[in-house]
């Protein structure tokens, strides 16, 4: 079985900044180390991946999604400025995702089949942002978890597997759920971001073997996922003076990512993995008109 590698390449630091602090900048230099040293894992173990990228980590280092491209890996959209579904009107959403597509294209001279959306935040409320997706022209989403874990994140009852959707403006959509794994009736999430970190790595061996026993598993991350450092000092410095009780939600954040480096590597050596572009034609066949 070929799963799929997914990485969503936004900077942490900016995205709390701007969400607990309302404080605008564009991302910083971390998003561009991080992301080079997924690449080098990637380079070095020969594994092609998918890259969604927020169009303003594009507007700020063109060079990092050339470098993204030129290396044979998959782009994709992640939004502009990583605003959830449920922020935005549909007008806002259109936009949002609009720009970065052009803006990604622009950059890198290939066409963009898929997105993600920020948090995974395409729910039974905001369904509505997947017409607004084939209309945009993409081919394919990869934003809904299919179990609840909140009103704003998950879908209880939803496919498991990859399958196209028929919308109601008349267009369709493939739709690549993220992993969950069966068990004793429940669907557990795995494979991935904070999943990734907080279990130690035997659980997402586990999961990604019981998965992939039925279907390709879609694992995760995001290069901050693999940043140790500290938070940087104009973040803690703004936090405080805005007596913002964030340290606890960073501290939580931060917790095991120590470990998430080493369990990526792990992964790359146990499971075999394409872009999600390339197991979506495997699994729909080439009748699925997804073929460039
Ligand atoms: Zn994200």
């Amino acid at each position: 079985m070929i799963n799929a590698l997914t990485i969503d390449v936004e900077d942490n630091h900016r995205i709390v900044a701007r969400n607990l602090l309302g404080q605008q900048g564009p991302p910083s230099e971390a998003v561009v180390a991080n992301t080079n040293r997924l690449l080098e894992h990637l380079r070095n173990r020969g594994v092609r991946a998918t890259f969604f990228v927020l169009g303003e980590v594009g507007a700020t280092f063109p060079e990092l999604v050339r470098t993204i491209v030129n290396d044979g890996h998959e782009l994709g959209v992640h939004g502009f400025y990583h605003m959830e579904v449920f922020r935005l009107t549909p007008e806002q959403f259109r936009r949002e995702i609009g720009d970065a597509k052009s803006l990604l294209e622009d950059l890198s001279g290939a066409a963009i089949q898929g997105h993600r959306a920020p948090t995974f935040s395409i729910t039974p409320q905001t369904h509505w942002a997947l017409d607004i997706l084939a209309e945009v022209g993409f081919k394919y989403d990869s934003s809904i978890f299919p179990f609840q874990k909140s009103e704003r994140y998950g879908w209880a009852g939803f496919p498991l597997g990859i399958h196209r959707m028929t919308l109601g403006n008349g267009r369709s959509i493939v739709e690549a759920p993220l992993p969950v794994v069966s068990f004793l009736r429940k669907r557990l999430p795995a494979c991935g971001g904070g999943y990734l970190r907080h279990f130690p790595y035997w659980y997402t061996r586990w999961a990604m073997r019981r998965i992939q026993r039925e279907r390709p598993a879609i694992a995760y991350l995001h290069p901050y996922d693999i940043d140790t450092g500290p938070t940087p000092d104009w973040l803690r410095t703004a936090l405080a003076a805005a007596g913002n009780p964030a340290a606890f939600y960073l501290a939580y954040q931060r917790r095991n990512r120590h470990t998430v480096e080493s369990k990526f590597v792990r992964l790359l050596g146990n499971f075999r993995f394409a872009p999600l572009i390339e197991v979506i034609e495997r699994v729909l066949g080439a009748t699925s008109g997804m073929g460039p």
